[in-house]
């Protein structure tokens, strides 16, 4: 056997070894990184398990009360604040993530790294210690910027999560007021209402109809009843109905309860498994890269294997020459870089939302927003302002306007062109004190003499109305003190108050839509007192009221037993007097008609879906500019039609009135069903099933509950319709910024791979560039070239092209095309000038030092032609456009001068300096790529301006 023979088994045999032996690595490292994560976890619950748990279920309600030196006014201010610094916040403790150290460590955990580690070591073992030295170091290097790029992404992540915390509303003072839940402890008093999360563990003291779903501490996720009532101390957890849980949600009715445990005493706290939800930095798309990532290396290994054979038994390379040149290729064809810049791409683009009011809580969603392909919106405060005025009253006999702009409660009444006096007319006044009694607002003077509305502003609309008419709130409620309520729910769609006067009256009065309300009158307002329901005519009161935009309100007064104490639903079902109807108006917002605008150019359909009548909604509609505005579907249409019908119905018509969070389930489901991706907001506790449903579910961060927050993939800050459009921008440049990525470095490697490939077959002993200056390129220009792409703002046509098809693969014919010749382009010119020096007899060493400035330079080039996927960047903003692009070419240039001059970079990489006229050459060479690839753009462009209308669109995507 020859010797060179011999030496070629003892390589393989070696490279056996020490492929099983990083496979062991992978193996043990693996390990020690899940066992640190689940060690975290076990700590965790560990500790908590150590906190005592009172039977707080056991005890009367005055017994919990006294047990926290509590009171029915819950607590003073000062005495919270004190009892907070004892007891701490109320939040769970972090979750224990794992260690800066194991972090780390995970960074090696790579199967990219392995090989790139094989590599080193055998590279030590062949004596060639620099080398060794530099591979090592790149993985160091490579480790450290996953290290702090991952911390950093976390960092931006959980900055996002805190902008979502959840407020409380507790009795402070004696007065009710709206806290951080953080700042709730023990003793404290909070009130509840559907849609509410429970913010700590309760005690319940009051409930009215409270149901609460507590899935997340029993698994069951039909909704249990409350009560008030103490328990046997065995009761189960799951069975004691006077407690309210931490992180359970509120579905239905109104409570009170005392706080009896907070942050990490309370039961979630104690089986809190928050370690395994911690969220993962990733996407379908990064998943997809990574699984592409692995292929890749594998075919890379494959490659340089079959290399490695052919260059010994063709070429006659020694196996060592040849060992080296294919650690070399597998070291040019992997794009080490890839997956950090991703990562950080995508959590850049989170940032960039949550700074545009859109916070994402799933991070699929930002990728799932760029394939949108309807937005379902509701009307009120996101297509609209939610700033509410009564513009119109419509009593038994008068058609009353009002004057006057937003919360100043100063007006004039106006019937037809004459100025009323209201306190005049009795019968507007009652309805007035009943819009203005059977409501939940307030209306506040600000110390700048602004007026402010605390709650719903369609209520504190009413109360305006009552002031401009001259009536003291105050005086009114002091005077008819309510004893009791039924609360708003888009359900039954009214609300109703029980009143007592001191005079021994007792009435309710009630306010709501007119179909529901109507329905329940009897009897009108008349000057005689009572006269019957003339129906019809209220009914064409209301359509024409509705046609004009106007939301409308119908109120009404029935009396009751002197000695009633509670409100049931029996007691407001019949025979109630109309009073008054209400016309609010509530003008569009300016944003959103340009919104809907932008949206519908970037082929996406908005479609509003609304609580609110058919009229009022189409009227709306109208204005905030809907495709088909004129067409409404009500709830009650809907119901009539079966799938197959609404699906066709479903997709022309834009409007949906009178429509309850069911419907919006269904209406989910079918337009999904015909195939599109849809987003679609909500606020309530009931929309959370049709949250869930949608492709995106959007919920409203100001006047939506927690429960809709929780099931939402992203909460608007503003509950502004223009930022669902923002967002879907966003969400498509992150996906192109995405793509932008893999097109710009995966040609790069492809071009250094086929350097050393083609000198390897050409039979080369010199190659053009070593394994450590390729190694160099990948590294340095990932971090300055390749991450200033993920800071690329919108292209200028990102909202005029149709949405992306959700099916489409990340590597479309266009994309492989683009990387196959780019490829080519930069193995030819960095091939040319290396074979051109060492004609003109440069050293090794100088003909290197081209070829990897060559490299440098082209894709310095071709970072510009990746700016924009189709459009041409030959101009003033393709250059200009991205000043960290700009940034990281100059940061660039200077670490290439490094390479080339610096002696001490001139050993340890096998360079030297070069003069100024090849430094030109380098440049022309270089500026080619930009050109033809410009040159392929455009032809690309005008290929697709002569397709019909239908296959540009889903040309354009490619
Ligand atoms: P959108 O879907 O456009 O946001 P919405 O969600 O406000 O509309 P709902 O809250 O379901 O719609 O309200 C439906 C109807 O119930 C309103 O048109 C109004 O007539 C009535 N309504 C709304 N709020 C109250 C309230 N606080 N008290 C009494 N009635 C109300």
């Amino acid at each position: 056997m020859l010797e060179s023979d011999i030496l070629i088994f003892d390589i393989i045999a070696l490279e056996w070894a020490i492929a099983l032996l990083a496979i062991a690595v992978f193996v043990i490292v693996g390990g020690f990184v899940d066992w640190g994560n689940r060690r975290g976890m076990r700590s965790l619950v560990a500790e908590q398990r150590h906190a005592g748990e009172p039977a707080w279920h056991h005890l009367s309600d005055e017994e919990a009360l006294g047990r926290l030196d509590s009171g029915h006014d819950g607590l003073s201010a000062h005495e919270a604040a004190q009892r907070l610094s004892t007891h701490g916040p109320n939040r769970l403790p972090e979750p224990k993530t794992r260690g800066p150290l194991l972090r780390f460590l995970a960074q090696f955990h790579n199967l990219l790294i392995y090989v790139l580690l094989v590599a080193g070591v055998v590279t030590a073992l062949l004596q060639h210690w620099l080398d060794a030295v530099v591979i090592f170091g790149v993985v160091l290097i490579n480790a450290v910027i996953g290290f702090v790029q991952e911390g950093k992404a976390e960092d931006a992540l959980k900055a996002i999560r805190g902008m979502l915390s959840p407020h409380a509303m507790v009795w402070r003072d004696g007065r009710l007021v709206t806290v951080d839940a953080a700042e709730l402890v023990p003793g404290d008093l909070v009130q509840l209402q559907s849609g509410d999360k429970v913010p700590a563990d309760l005690r319940l003291l009051r409930a009215k109809g409270l149901q609460i779903e507590e899935a997340p501490l029993t698994g069951e996720s039909v909704p249990v009843d409350k009560g008030v009532a103490a328990l046997p101390p065995e009761t189960p957890l799951a069975d004691r109905r006077c407690m309210a849980y931490s992180g359970t949600l509120v579905t239905h009715g109104l409570g009170a309860g005392l706080v009896a445990a907070t942050g990490a005493g309370t039961e979630i706290g104690r089986i809190s498994a928050m370690v395994a939800n911690v969220e993962q930095l990733t996407t379908p798309l990064l998943r997809q890269i990574a699984q592409f990532g692995r292929w890749l290396t594998a075919a890379i290994l494959v490659l340089a294997s079959v290399s490695f054979a052919f260059g010994i038994l063709v070429r006659d390379y020694t196996a060592a020459e040849m060992f080296l040149a294919s650690v070399g290729l597998a070291v040019a064809a992997i794009p080490e870089g890839l997956p950090a810049i991703m990562t950080i791409t995508l959590a850049i683009g989170v940032q960039r939302m949550a700074g545009r009011n859109a916070i994402i809580r799933r991070l699929p969603a930002v990728e799932t927003l760029g394939t949108v392909g309807i937005i379902c919106s509701d009307k009120t405060g996101t297509l609209t302002r939610n700033a509410m005025t009564v513009a119109a009253i419509q009593t038994g006999e008068r058609r009353l306007t009002l004057t006057g702009a937003g919360y100043d409660p100063h007006g004039t009444f106006m019937e037809d062109e004459d100025v009323v006096r209201p306190q005049e007319d009795a019968r507007l006044t009652e309805a007035l004190r009943a819009a203005a009694l059977c409501n939940d607002a307030a209306l506040e003077q600000t110390e700048g003499g602004a007026w402010r509305v605390h709650g719903d502003p369609m209520e504190g609309a009413l109360l305006v109305a009552a002031v401009k008419a001259g009536l003291d709130l105050e005086a009114a409620s002091k005077r008819y003190p309510r004893t009791d309520l039924i609360p708003f729910e888009s359900g039954h769609r009214f609300m109703a108050t029980l009143h007592h006067s001191h005079a021994g009256e007792s009435f309710i009065y009630l306010k709501g839509a007119p179909e529901a309300v109507l329905g329940m009158c009897a009897y009108q307002r008349s000057p005689d007192g009572e006269a019957p329901l003339e129906r019809a005519t209220w009914e064409a009161r209301v359509e024409a009221m509705a046609a004009a935009g106007q939301r409308v309100l119908a109120v009404a007064v029935k009396p009751a037993q002197p000695h009633r104490s509670e409100l049931d639903f029996a007691d407001v079902d019949t025979d109630l007097t109309l009073l008054a109807l209400f016309g609010l108006m509530d003008p569009p917002r300016q944003e959103a008609i340009e919104a809907v605008g932008t949206c519908q150019a970037a082929g996406i359909r908005v479609k509003m879906i609304t609580g609110d009548h058919a009229a009022t909604a189409r009227a709306i509609a109208a204005q905030v500019g809907l495709e088909n505005p004129d067409d409404a579907l009500t709830g009650t249409e809907l119901d009539a039609l079966d799938d197959a019908a609404l699906r066709q119905r479903a997709r022309e018509v834009d409007v949906y009135a009178r429509v309850t969070p069911e419907h919006k389930l269904r209406l989910v489901q079918l337009l999904q069903e015909s195939g599109a991706v849809v987003a679609m907001t909500g606020d309530g506790v009931n929309d959370a099933p049709a949250l869930k449903r949608a492709d995106v579910g959007v919920a409203m961060g100001i006047n939506g509950t927690e429960a809709a927050k929780e099931a939402a993939e992203m909460v608007l800050a503003d509950d502004n319709f223009a930022s669902i459009a923002n967002a879907v921008e966003e969400g498509r440049t992150v996906y192109d910024n995405l793509r932008k990525a893999i097109l710009f470095i995966l040609p790069t490697n492809g071009g250094e791979a086929l350097v050393v490939l083609g000198a390897i077959l050409f039979g080369f002993h010199q190659f053009p560039l070593t394994p450590v200056q390729i190694l160099w390129v990948n590294m340095i220009t990932a971090v300055t070239l390749a991450l200033a792409l993920a800071f690329e703002p919108p292209e200028p046509g990102v909202m005029a092209r149709p949405p992306r098809n959700a099916r489409q693969p990340v590597l479309t014919p266009l994309f492989l095309w683009r990387i196959a010749y780019v490829s080519l382009i930069l193995t030819a010119g960095t091939f040319g000038l290396f074979l051109w020096e060492d004609y003109q007899g440069a050293s090794i060493e100088q003909a290197r030092t081209v070829a990897v400035n060559t490299l440098i330079m082209f894709e310095i080039f071709y970072l510009f032609n990746s700016r924009y996927m189709t459009a041409s960047v030959l101009n003033r903003e393709g250059f200009l456009g991205n000043r960290y692009v700009l940034y990281a070419v100059g940061l660039l240039l200077l670490f290439q001068l490094a390479f080339t001059y610096l002696p001490p970079m001139q050993a340890l990489f096998g360079t030297a300096a070069i003069g100024a006229g090849i430094w030109l050459r380098i440049v022309l060479v270089a500026a080619s790529v930009l050109f033809i690839v410009e040159l392929e753009k455009a032809l690309g462009r005008r290929w697709r301006q002569r397709l019909p209308a239908a296959s540009r669109e889903a040309a354009v995507g490619s």
